[in-house]
């Protein structure tokens, strides 16, 4: 892992050469990221022939910025964000030679939409007591259980499924991490709608689902490690904010700030104007702290370090909409699109200021909530005594449910 081989001048060549070559306003969404893949500027800190070139992870900011000036379309996470900010390092880092060349290229491209399946309905944050149970059966695992808010499982290929293989070893112990196919018959997926009147999450049941044991990812009984690197690599997607200085939520708080301000009475214009520049210092801190955790995260290997990023988002986020939202006056409290209990494709798409509002409350929930976040903040970084976990060592047949 080194960056000393190419500059940053030697990157923004590259980037502007692939897109002389291929004409992203001219070709799909796959043609293009596929180039990107192949000249090895998609996933820059994964290795030569896997998308990237070995570098930083902190140089795709680089490569990004040509690309927003160039104003490709379809060049950010949001293509597959589960496939890309998950799926790949979690494949990269646990599965074999096979599973790279089967998948890494097409969660790039988008041709491959990811899930993440963890969360069941008793267990979220105490994710490593999930009940789901697979069974042996020869060369393969017969799984049911639940999961649930399945982000994206509605259009996934594939999940990344976490269960319980030996129910009578301790809970973190005892569980397996397959490579699920999302069309495998016993899997059916249900929609569940948000308050912003989307469904972009979903309850899945898998009733006895077959699953070849060459579709685990490391050993019998090593799941939670495939998940911690699963979830520290959610917390970097979630936190790491990819639209440069000023970008991302501040910056619409910015525009919505200019157009709306000289409507205000002089006090609420004095108080709003300090929240807004407030929030735009504490949007910058945030950028830079991501940046700083990108230069010492490892390829695909997030780190505790990816959780104050996504802390830190996840609050900004829902101070920045909430003043966003008030700015809007009585209009804050009309939803524009109307609550129209609708199953996007895209999901998270939502233009209105109201629609994000709403969104931005599960900030605090998803990858994890605030709560786990400071645990973890405590424990692993700064390495304050741990939470009380008087089953971590019990069987978890003998937890009492
Ligand atoms: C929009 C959205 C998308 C999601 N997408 C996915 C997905 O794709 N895949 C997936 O598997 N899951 C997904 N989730 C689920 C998410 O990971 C869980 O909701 C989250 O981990 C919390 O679990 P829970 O809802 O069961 O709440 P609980 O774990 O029941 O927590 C309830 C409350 O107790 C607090 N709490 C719990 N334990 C502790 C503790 N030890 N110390 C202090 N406080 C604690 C929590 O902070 C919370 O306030 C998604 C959630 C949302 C909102």
């Amino acid at each position: 892992m080194t960056d000393i081989t190419i500059s940053d001048d030697e990157l923004r060549e590259r980037t502007k050469a692939l897109i002389a070559e291929v004409d992203p306003h001219a070709v799909d969404q796959f043609t293009f990221r596929g180039a990107q893949y192949d000249a090895g500027l998609g996933m820059v800190h994964f290795p030569v022939g896997k998308g990237g070139l070995g570098l930083s992870r902190s140089k795709q900011a680089v490569i990004d910025e040509i690309l927003r000036e160039a104003k490709v379309p379809y060049h950010d996470l949001m293509i597959n964000p589960i496939g890309i900010g998950m799926g790949a390092p979690v494949v990269l880092n646990h599965g074999t030679e096979e599973m790279h060349k089967k998948h890494l290229r097409k969660i790039y491209t988008g041709e491959d939409i990811w899930c993440q399946m963890f969360s069941e309905p008793t267990h979220g944050s105490d994710v490593a007591g999930i009940p789901s149970r697979g069974v042996r059966d020869g060369d393969e695992w017969i799984v049911n259980g639940q999961k649930v808010w399945t982000t994206l499982a509605h259009v996934s290929n594939y999940g990344m499924l976490l269960t319980r293989t030996n129910p009578d070893a301790p809970k973190h112990r005892g569980l397996s991490y397959f490579i699920l196919d999302m069309h495998a018959p016993g899997v059916e997926v249900r929609p569940l709608y948000q308050i912003t009147g989307e469904a972009e999450f979903n309850e899945v049941f898998l009733t006895d689902v077959r699953i070849h044991d060459n579709q685990r990812l490391s050993d019998e009984g090593d799941g939670w490690r495939v998940a911690i690197t699963t979830l520290m690599n959610e917390r970097v997607a979630l936190g790491g904010g990819s639209g440069g200085k000023g970008g991302g939520p501040i910056r619409t708080l910015i525009n919505h700030w200019m157009e709306k301000k000289d409507d205000l009475d002089p006090l609420t214009h004095q108080i709003t104007r300090d929240k807004v520049a407030k929030l735009w210092i504490e949007s910058e801190v945030l950028r830079l702290t991501n940046q700083r955790a990108k230069v010492l995260a490892k390829s695909g290997d997030a780190g505790p370090g990816g959780s104050i990023g996504k802390l830190m988002s996840a609050e900004i986020n829902q101070r920045i909409y909430e003043v966003a939202v008030d700015l809007e006056g009585a209009d804050g409290m009309l939803h524009n699109s109307g609550y129209p209990m609708t199953r996007s494709d895209e999901a998270m798409g939502m233009g209105e200021v109201s629609g994000m509002f709403l969104r931005s409350r599960a900030n605090t929930i998803e990858g994890g909530t605030s709560e786990i976040m400071r645990n973890i903040l405590g424990e692993r970084v700064l390495g304050l005594p741990g939470d009380v976990r008087v089953d971590k060592d019990l069987p978890w047949s003998d937890i009492p449910k």
